[in-house]
């Protein structure tokens, strides 16, 4: 029998304890999933945007993992708090698995990124998903015209709900106040603004495809942005022989190659370039081929954000070319990439952003660290799509039972519950998150709306308690 302790509830935590309680091989696995919040999910319940109600039913599967009779969920347990350092975790577990993800933002590195209006896009995305750390911050809502600087899925996501109107969002979980700020946005031109070209960017085409349906809201694409895309280069004749067997290759200048994810999304935007004005109340500009190197401000406060144009190398990659051109910014969204966070006491490879690992296992100093693992963002990086994490906790699994008959000759407390309480954690159940969620359907009713997030750590440990905590948040 072993005790896995799997650290983050969120997609590959919880898939990381399906994968445990689901083998043959060792049917009497015991999984404790702890999370530093109080409730579960991970990004699911604070990163998938709060439209996207058909993702956010994943609650459904993972939750029915968390049910299972082997697998306890541990709220409000923060490995490197009241001394639950990684290697005390490994005198309570037989092995860890770090599912911890990449919590941090990436940052540009280009001056004015300081300013006051410029914010990075994990911000918003927590604020309206009622991340209890996010700041209960005035997004500058006011401001008429918004930069999202990346064209990755994130960027598609606070552009979306920026240029919603509330009314959509009002039937979601999403927290109270955010709603109302929403209801009171100026926002009317959303630029999201990508430094490579339509056929390079991150955001899949399911995602994109979105931006064009939003009642409220067109996507405008500038024609000449896309002309320097090769995607769109003028088709050219394909090779041929020619009658003396001479091989004559396709000219410079004809299409790449592209896969196929990339062909759907320059077709959907190329569509965009092609339509007239709607006249709808909000617009998305859709640029590419601009590279940000400087955030301007008047009293330290953003105005405009200052690209230089750029120009496709034969890489995949751009170079600038030495014109800019400005866009006026009221409030500037960095949504170019997640980093991991160092756990103190697990190894960390600064440049990547990751913990060394090979093929699921810790490596210290290059060697396999015994019982301890990672699954997910903070073993591969930040890429991929939800899904993506079953297969990578497989992995991982795959490698912590080959290593069983290791792990199980380690010698632990008798229950870790016990050891983290004597420790000074309180832990939140799965009682305890059953109140919680008790208390946001109570919360929402009493708005006149479906169940919605309590946004703050009083209110949700209050709610964990069973307790009644105040209502309007
Ligand atoms: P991402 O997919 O890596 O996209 C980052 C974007 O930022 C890219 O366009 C990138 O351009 C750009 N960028 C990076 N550094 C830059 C710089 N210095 N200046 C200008 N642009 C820069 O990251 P993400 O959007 O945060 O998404 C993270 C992961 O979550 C992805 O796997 C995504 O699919 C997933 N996700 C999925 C959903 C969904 O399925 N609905 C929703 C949200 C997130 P380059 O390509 O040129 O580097």
């Amino acid at each position: 029998m072993l005790r896995i302790a799997v650290v983050g509830s969120g997609p590959s935590g919880v898939y990381t304890a399906q994968a445990l309680v689901r083998q043959p091989l060792l049917p009497g696995i015991l999984v404790d999933v702890l999370d530093r919040l109080p409730a579960p999910y991970g990004l699911v319940r604070y990163g998938v945007a709060p439209d996207h109600e058909k993702i956010k039913s994943l609650q459904n599967t993972l939750r029915s993992v968390l049910e299972h009779e082997r697998v306890r969920f541990l709220g409000n347990v923060e490995v490197g708090a009241h001394g639950l350092t990684p290697e005390r975790l490994l005198g309570l577990y037989h092995a860890v698995v770090y599912c911890v993800g990449a919590a941090r933002d990436r940052r540009l590195g280009i001056p004015g990124e300081e300013l006051a209006g410029s914010r990075s896009a994990t911000d918003f995305v927590a604020w309206y998903s009622a991340h209890p750390d996010a700041a209960p911050a005035d997004f500058g809502l006011g401001a008429r015209s918004v930069v999202v600087i990346g064209v990755g899925n994130v960027a598609v996501d606070v552009a979306r709900v920026l240029a919603r109107g509330a009314e959509d969002l009002r039937p979601t979980d999403v927290p109270h106040r955010a709603l109302g700020a929403l209801a009171g946005s100026g926002v009317r031109d959303v630029h999201m603004v990508g430094r490579r070209g339509p056929s390079q960017a991150k955001f899949t085409t399911k995602e994109l495809r979105e931006l064009g349906a939003l009642p409220a809201a067109e996507v405008r694409v500038e024609p000449a942005d896309l002309a320097l895309d090769p995607a769109y280069a003028p088709a050219r004749p394909p090779a041929r022989s020619t009658a003396d067997g001479a091989v004559q290759g396709p000219a410079a200048g004809a299409p790449l190659p592209l896969a196929a994810v990339n062909r759907r999304n320059v077709e959907v935007v190329r569509g965009w370039a092609d339509r007239p004005g709607q006249g709808r109340p909000r617009r998305i500009h859709l640029r590419f081929f601009l590279r940000p190197v400087e955030l301007l401000g008047t009293d330290g406060r953003v105005t405009a954000v200052r690209f230089e144009r750029t120009a496709p190398d034969e890489r995949g990659g751009v170079r600038g070319t030495g014109t800019y051109e400005e866009i006026e910014a009221g409030l500037v969204l960095r949504a170019v990439g997640y980093r991991g966070v160092p756990i103190a006491g697990l190894p960390f490879d600064e440049t990547a952003g990751t913990v060394p690992q090979l093929a699921g296992r810790v490596l210290r100093y290059g060697v396999a660290s015994p019982g301890e693992y990672v699954a997910g963002w903070i073993k591969r990086g930040p890429t991929g799509v939800i899904g993506t994490n079953r297969a990578c906790a497989k992995e991982t699994v795959v490698s912590l039972l080959a290593d069983a008959p290791l792990l199980s000759a380690r010698r632990i407390t008798a229950d870790p519950l016990d050891a983290l309480r004597a420790a000074g954690h309180r832990p939140v159940e799965w009682p305890g998150w059953l109140a919680i969620e008790d208390a946001e359907a109570a919360l929402g009713a009493s708005l006149g709306r479906r169940s919605v997030k309590i946004p703050d750590w009083e209110g949700l440990l209050t709610a964990a308690r069973g307790e009644r905590g105040p209502s309007g948040t």
